[in-house]
């Protein structure tokens, strides 16, 4: 569904993903796992067309549509939401009114895919004319995610939907992205957790300065003693 060919992307004269290729297919859920500053998120807002420059080298493909010169704007409505590191609600607005922002690339009635979010998150329900700004971090974190789901996207990206949670909100949010795949949805996720990210993922790529050094199924990864000391702290 998703791929990227051997993509180098730059900061200035930095080169910070170095030759990077991944795959994703349809119904799964795949994880990037790595440190700060491995290049995760340089990754995530590439694919989204976030970055004022496009890749130096190498192409992505969605469907077998070529991407990677194309605007966010454009590639929102090709069926990719993203939620963005740090959440980035609009504070000043409703839950309802976020909602709706979500809803942009598509027009006419958006009451069905209100009603999905309240399903999978029913907090957001009983809140639906408050400010996002006022909301828990887990709760901004739903409110993301239940964005993102607004435009009917067939490829959910996230970037560390457990950054700054806790332990039980962590478990809260890795279930209802597991519930969200099992129901259709291809995911892309980026974390530090690599406990939490291998309990859901199908497949997972371990990302080391800005290049993928191992990829495969989370059993086969939890068994690499590099993993296990590094990611899962064990040893
Ligand atoms: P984190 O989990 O901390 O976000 P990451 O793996 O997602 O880490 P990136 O945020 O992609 O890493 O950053 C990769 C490298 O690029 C880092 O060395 C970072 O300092 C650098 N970098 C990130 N954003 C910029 C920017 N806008 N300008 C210059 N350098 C940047």
């Amino acid at each position: 569904m998703l791929e990227t060919r051997n993509i180098e992307i730059y900061y200035g004269k930095i080169m910070v993903v170095r030759g990077l290729s991944i795959k994703v297919q349809k119904g799964e859920i795949r994880a990037i796992l790595g440190a700060n500053g491995a290049g995760k998120s340089t990754t995530l807002k590439t694919i989204m067309g976030y970055l004022d420059d496009q890749p130096e080298k190498g192409t992505i493909w969605f469907n077998d549509k070529r991407i990677d010169r194309l605007k966010t704007e454009q590639i929102v409505p090709l069926g990719i939401a993203y939620v963005p590191e740090g959440r980035e609600v609009f504070p000043e607005l409703t839950i309802r009114e976020n909602l709706i922002m979500g809803a942009y690339t598509r027009s006419g009635d958006c009451s069905a895919e209100i009603d999905r979010v309240f399903n999978y998150f029913p907090v957001l329900k009983d809140r639906l004319k408050q400010q996002a700004g006022t909301l828990s971090g887990g709760e901004q974190q739903m409110l993301a995610i239940g964005r993102a789901l607004m435009s009917k996207p067939a490829l959910m990206i996230l970037d560390e939907p457990s950054l700054g949670l806790s332990p039980l909100l962590v478990t809260e949010i890795f279930d209802i992205i597991r519930t969200i795949n099992q129901e259709g949805m291809t995911i892309l996720l980026v974390e530090q957790n690599a406990r939490k990210a291998l309990s859901v993922a199908h497949h997972a790529f371990i990302m080391e300065t800005g290049r993928i050094v191992l990829e495969g199924p989370p059993d086969k990864l939890m068994k690499n003693e590099d993993v296990q000391e590094f990611y899962l702290g064990m040893q």
